[in-house]
């Protein structure tokens, strides 16, 4: 595999109309959508979903070629589709250089705003599980909407309020009635991202973790799809949050909800081991979800940065990159490593999205890079807020809120801690068990 530094021609002309409209769509909404904090940035939502139905439908296809040569008898591989609104999806199928496209996008679009593309209509983690383990009949049933009609959300329900970072302690039951042929499903799931956007405010649908054996822990947890209108899901609350302000982020409780045993994706028996294949290939979608997470942080970071960078030129700091560090002012210091960090995780980023195109193994990558993304966008954008001084910290500019909107990235899809435990077993060949 090589790795290719320069930032390949087509993807720069797919990344120009993604700058024009993070410039002059998100950027100009950012302050305004922040301070409104259930407000949904409608007129970006309509603008691209056209664009994401051709993305879930070149999607939805290469899923049901996966899933009919699953079906014939090929094994699954767990090959993973990163999914997050526009975003979704790839597909290793499409392969070349798709997933670094997407990032470079997600990247481009979290610099407009990451609260606003977060908004981005979409099957999301919601389709990445579905893609990963489902039936082509599952598949057509449940995405075949997000390529048609009116924009959708899909969204995945794992957290609750016992099972954060440490998933097998999830509570929420699942429980099959015979006589309906339906599975019952109870318990509260809380931080699910565009959970009230999937259930209440569109056709969509959200993809629940429940247990179906709690002796079992991990083994016993299955995934469900819970469409919108089902009743007994039920959007108890939406947060109010520090950043990302724009993103629905909701509570739901399932209180008896029913869905029919065909919603359960993948296998109802309880397998150990090796057989445990449906957890394990909705947790393989996180090794392409977390480099999009990364070029989420990134693209914020970029954003203080460069601001910070260009105010600060107007009253004489420059970047001086030929002087050594000792002639350097401070300030002039701090610029050169608040971009030296970016640069870093940006190269993590690039090398875990390499591997995933070349359908190699990039656990460890993935993890590394969200490690040092979401560390190094928390990192540079206070540091913008300190170099900016009070103005730094006022409303008056979009710095103060690039450093809310920047610790979300430290803490879903794995905290930081949770992906240091990560890189650190598969570095030192420890199992869970070994290293908690
Ligand atoms: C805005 C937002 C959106 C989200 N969207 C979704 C979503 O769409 N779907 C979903 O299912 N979840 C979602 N989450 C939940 C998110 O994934 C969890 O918050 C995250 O996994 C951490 O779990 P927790 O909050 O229970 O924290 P805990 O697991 O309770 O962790 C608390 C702290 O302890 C640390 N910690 C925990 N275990 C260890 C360990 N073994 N070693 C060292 N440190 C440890 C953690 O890193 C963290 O700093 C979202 C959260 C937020 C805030």
């Amino acid at each position: 595999m090589t790795i290719e530094f320069k930032t390949p021609e087509a993807i720069e002309k797919q990344l120009q109309p993604v700058r024009t409209v993070a410039e002059n769509v998100m950027r100009p909404e950012s302050r305004h959508i922040d301070d409104h904090e259930h407000l949904r940035p409608l007129k970006f939502v309509h603008m691209m979903w056209p664009q994401v139905r051709q993305m879930e439908l070149a999607n939805l296809e290469a899923g049901l070629a996966r899933a009919h040569k699953s079906t014939n008898g090929d094994s699954q591989n767990g090959d993973s589709q990163p999914s997050n609104g526009l975003v979704s999806k790839s597909g290793s199928e499409r392969a070349g250089i798709a997933n670094l496209s997407l990032v470079h996008m997600i990247e481009m679009l979290s610099w407009g705003d990451a609260g606003v593309y977060l908004c981005i209509p979409g099957s999301a983690l919601g389709g990445a599980a579905i893609n990963a383990v489902g039936t082509p009949q599952q598949l057509e049933r449940f995405l075949r909407r997000f390529t048609e009609g009116d924009p959708k959300w899909g969204a995945m329900a794992m957290t609750e309020p016992q099972a954060g970072s440490d998933t097998s302690n999830i509570q929420t039951t699942a429980t099959f009635d015979a006589q309906s042929n339906e599975w019952v499903l109870n318990g509260q799931k809380i931080f699910c991202t565009s959970g009230k956007m999937a259930l209440e405010e569109s056709d969509g649908l959200v993809v629940v973790w429940a247990t179906v054996d709690k002796s079992a822990g991990r083994a016993g947890m299955k995934p469900f799809v819970v469409e919108a209108g089902t009743p007994g899901a039920i959007i108890a609350k939406v947060e109010e949050k520090l950043g990302i302000r724009a993103s629905d982020t909701a509570t739901i409780i399932l209180d008896n909800c029913r869905v029919p045993a065909e919603n359960l994706l993948g296998d109802a028996e309880v397998k150990t081991g090796h057989g445990n294949k449906g957890f394990k290939g909705a947790m393989k979608t996180f090794d392409a979800t977390r480099p999009i997470v990364a070029a989420s942080a990134i693209g914020v970071g970029r954003a203080a940065f460069e601001y910070t960078r260009d105010l600060l030129a107007k009253t004489g700091v420059r970047m001086e990159y030929d002087k050594p560090r000792w002639k350097l002012s401070t300030v002039q210091a701090d610029l050169l490593e608040m971009e030296a960090q970016l640069h870093a995780a940006w190269l993590l980023t690039l090398k875990a999205t390499a591997l995933l195109d070349a359908k190699q193994e990039n656990q460890l990558d993935s993890s590394m890079c969200k490690v040092k993304a979401g560390k190094a966008v928390t990192w540079v954008t206070q540091k913008a807020v300190e170099l900016l001084g009070p103005l730094g910290y006022t409303t008056e500019l979009l710095v103060e809120k690039w450093m809310r909107d920047a610790k979300i990235n430290d803490i879903y899809e794995g905290t930081g801690q949770i992906n240091t435990l990560i890189v650190a077993r598969t570095i030192l060949g420890y199992t869970r068990t070994q290293l908690k």
